[in-house]
């Protein structure tokens, strides 16, 4: 991914470098065809309006086009810029707390969240040797309970067991109680996706999270769905205080933007990258080194 967005900014930085002295107009003309660059990599159209602004603003002052090398410096400006888009480095996961600690997963139907889930506690599970509990609110989608057991037995993770007809705050309540009991380091909440973001569906993830209060709240969001991940992202942000995200199917042919556009719309890091079906399939997200993919 970003193979596009990378060519196409290393085109406009080998023309900048390329040039002795700059104007105003060709600092102008190069900002252009940064813009253009983000939004064919599907980055969100406020989110690339205000970075070319800001960048403008630094590259056409007088000490940049003034100086001895005018490219170097503005090709510069802009890759601070997008290091800055994408997040200072992340810290992880906020476990370290009295446990149990509490991750609750919110998203979308189809985004990837069952799948995360498991993921995310195979790797606390075995890296960091927590003893992890999930457990499955979702009594919307027939069978997303099962799923999650499943996963659990190829995670070798515990699940809560299954309790027909109980609702989602229950459950949530009778996991944290069991992870107390049974002495789990983190429980991981699996919340009911939704086709679409609707009312009831923020209303049932407000309830959950006053009651288990999570140190936790990631949003997982499929990558190739781009503009649209943007909206999903904006839409849970406004309702409930995530704490990062997610981003699924980093594997498929995304075109970036999805995570260019993240923080700036959410303000929260993305903390992981999901790279695959499989259960290993999961990296910490590393801002630096993806800005540092992208530039080249
Ligand atoms: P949920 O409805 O949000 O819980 O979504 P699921 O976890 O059931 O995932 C839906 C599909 O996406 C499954 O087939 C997963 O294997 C697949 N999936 C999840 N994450 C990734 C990923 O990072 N990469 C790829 N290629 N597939 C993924």
């Amino acid at each position: 991914m970003f193979e596009s967005l990378s060519d196409r900014l290393g085109g406009v930085f080998d023309r900048l470098r390329g040039r002795g002295a700059l104007s105003e107009a060709d600092v102008r003309g190069a900002m252009r065809e940064v813009r253009i660059a983000l939004l064919e990599a599907d980055v969100a159209l406020p989110v690339a309006r205000d970075f070319v602004e800001g960048i403008t603003e630094k590259a056409i002052g007088q000490q940049v086009l003034r100086s001895v090398t005018p490219g170097q410096q503005v090709v510069k400006i802009v890759n601070d810029a997008l290091v800055e888009m994408l997040g200072p480095d992340t810290a992880g996961l906020n476990i370290d707390v009295s446990p149990p600690a509490v991750i609750m997963m919110v998203g979308l139907q189809g985004s990837g969240k069952t799948t995360t889930t498991a993921k995310l506690a195979k790797m606390l599970a075995g890296k960091e040797r927590k003893k992890v509990l999930m457990a499955s609110l979702d009594v919307n989608r027939p069978n997303a309970q099962e799923q999650l057991a499943v996963l659990g037995t190829q995670a070798e993770v515990s699940t809560l067991p299954i309790v027909v007809g109980q609702q989602p705050v229950e459950i949530a309540r009778r996991a944290l109680q069991a992870a107390k009991l049974q002495g789990f380091d983190v429980v991981m909440l699996d919340t009911a996706g939704r086709l679409h973001v609707d009312q009831a569906l923020m209303d049932e993830m407000k309830a959950v999270a006053d009651i288990a209060r999570p140190n936790e709240i990631l949003l997982v969001v499929d990558s190739l769905t781009g503009q649209d991940a943007v909206n999903v992202a904006q839409n849970f942000s406004n309702q409930v205080p995530l704490t990062g995200v997610v981003l699924t199917r980093m594997d498929g042919d995304a075109r970036g933007g999805a995570a260019l556009s993240m923080r700036a719309v959410t303000g929260k890091p993305i903390k992981f990258a999901g790279t695959g079906e499989k259960l290993d399939a999961i990296e910490a997200f590393h801002p630096k080194r993806v800005a540092g993919r992208i530039l080249g």
